[in-house]
């Protein structure tokens, strides 16, 4: 598969071996792929009574055909190992009612669905590396609203000719997504805080990308960028694989008839996982519609409702604070894929947003993109109101932001009374938020007065699951990284983490 700059077209043209070590194009634009290839029918049905590694394969197989078949087998093999996810089925599927379930997506080492991407990522990053002949060591530069962060430390941590620098917003994460980056092990990882939101730190990151002189004073230290947010197309091509196994699950169980449509309901921020929803669409999984749901930042619901991006406004906190963002990154793409490619269009409207800080986008194709997308977000009363419902009407504890994702999917039934099999995708596990969902079941007295511990074991008889071990264990290891640095600082915080011994 051929891949092309969503900016320049066909002029920077890239196989995916330089699209994943590479991260982003050097024009500023998103690598995509220049067609999205189509499973033939009788894939999606034998997939139907496959394991997850083997459907993962059907789906990235044609991304990454430039892989060796056994490195690429190997590689989501040992991705989804049972050493890393806690459930055999990787992502499985939990019934709600009869015609909704959700797709636990937080069954790896960070109890977040990144791990799904970020699992896989360092492998495909070393067969690249070597693929194209780059000799010098790889500095994945992640800004992170959370759970990226983590799970790219978790993924790459001792992975050799690798570094990770982590940037996360100071006051932007939960405790325990906190308390797992700075305790992060691992003898090339550094971790820093930047005062400031997800915006400050993602744009900082992206003026290093663009610098020439950061670059050549890298390449001069022995280090290439590169990036393992969802703008690099090795994060989000493993992300389409749930989508389709989702879909097949829901026909092994008998939800829904083999052809029968299904609908995905995604908590959004950067875009990334609903944009994989869209491609495993493309692809041949049969999808009605695609709920875009917002939290209280909603700029990307105002923008699919409206076909005007704006994100003139401020930030707020919220208690899903991965999806705390301004910026969408992978709207980009979607636009470059609906637009049929069109990148002086892309161009054109990406100059704007940063010039002003808005754009529209034409009728014809808002048109387009509500063939499919469907869009809503929900204020933080109505996330605390979720989170208590759904425990007390099915039993099941969902966290912040797949409490968003429900809440979204309510108001669209009301709306459209449409009643396809929906899928809500769950984003992350409860116990990362445990005192949001403490507090929004049990009243938020009793959550004031607990330790962290003390709500991740309330949790566990709650959902009847046991602590995970990795997020009980963040509360003993000591906290090896600790520096808060301002947004202007960055650059020279990078330089000085990879100067280090
Ligand atoms: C990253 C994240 C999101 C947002 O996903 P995008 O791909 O950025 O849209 C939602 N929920 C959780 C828990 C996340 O970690």
């Amino acid at each position: 598969m051929v891949y092309e700059s969503s900016r320049s077209g066909s002029v920077g043209r890239a196989s995916s071996a330089t699209a994943v070590v590479r991260g982003i194009a050097p024009d500023g634009g998103l690598y995509t792929p220049v067609e999205v290839p189509i499973l033939a029918d009788s894939v999606l049905r034998d997939a139907v009574g496959q394991s997850y590694v083997e459907r993962g394969y059907r789906v990235l197989r044609p991304f990454f055909d430039d892989f060796a078949d056994d490195v690429l087998r190997t590689s989501i093999c040992s991705a989804y190992g049972a050493d890393r996810f806690d459930s055999p089925k990787v992502a499985p599927l939990s019934p709600l009612t009869e015609n909704e379930a959700i797709l636990e997506l937080w069954h790896g080492p960070t109890s977040a669905f990144k791990d799904i991407a970020l699992q896989l990522l360092p492998h495909l990053m070393s067969e690249a590396t070597d693929m194209i002949g780059e000799k010098r060591d790889i500095l994945i530069l992640v800004a992170t609203s959370g759970d990226t962060g983590k799970a790219a430390l978790e993924g790459f941590r001792d992975v050799p000719s690798t570094r990770v620098v982590v940037l996360y917003p100071s006051l932007g994460v939960s405790p325990i997504q906190r308390l797992q980056m700075v305790t992060q092990q691992g003898s090339n990882v550094n971790v820093l805080a930047v005062s400031g939101d997800f915006d400050d730190a993602q744009s900082g990151v992206k003026r290093l990308f663009a610098d020439p002189g950061f670059n050549n004073e890298l390449a001069s230290l022995g280090f290439v960028c590169s990036s393992a947010n969802s703008i690099n197309w090795g994060r989000l091509a493993p992300q389409i694989a749930y989508y389709f196994s989702a879909y097949c699950d829901a026909v092994s169980s008998g939800a829904l008839k083999y052809g029968e449509r299904i609908n995905f309901v995604v908590p959004s921020g950067n875009f990334g996982n609903i944009l994989a929803a869209y491609y495993a669409m493309r692809m041949g999984v049969p999808v009605h519609r695609l709920i875009c749901a917002a939290n209280a930042n909603n700029v990307l619901s105002d923008f699919i409702r409206t076909g005007t991006y704006d994100r003139r406004r401020v930030l707020h906190r919220t208690t899903s604070p991965s999806m705390d963002i301004l910026v969408s990154s992978n709207l980009e793409r979607l636009l470059f894929e609906v637009s049929c490619h069109d990148h002086e269009l892309i161009c054109s409207l990406m100059t704007r947003l940063s010039e002003t800080g808005w754009y529209s986008i034409g009728a014809d194709l808002l048109r387009t993109l509500t063939s499919v997308f469907w869009a809503g977000w929900c204020d933080e009363r109505t996330v605390t109101e979720t989170i208590r419902d759904v425990y007390t009407n099915h039993g099941y504890v969902i966290d912040p932001h797949t409490a968003v994702g429900q809440a979204v999917y309510e108001q669209y039934v009301l709306e459209s009374e449409d009643d396809t099999y929906t899928v809500l995708v769950s984003t992350a596990s409860p116990f990362k938020f445990a005192g949001t969902v403490v507090a929004a079941i049990e009243g938020s007295d009793v959550a004031t007065s607990r330790s962290d511990t003390e709500m991740l074991d309330m949790l566990s008889e709650l959902t009847g699951l046991p602590v995970p071990a990795a997020l009980a264990n963040v509360l003993q290891l000591p906290q090896r990284h600790l520096d808060v640095i301002d947004p202007a600082e960055i650059g020279q915080a990078v330089r000085s983490c990879l100067s280090l011994p």
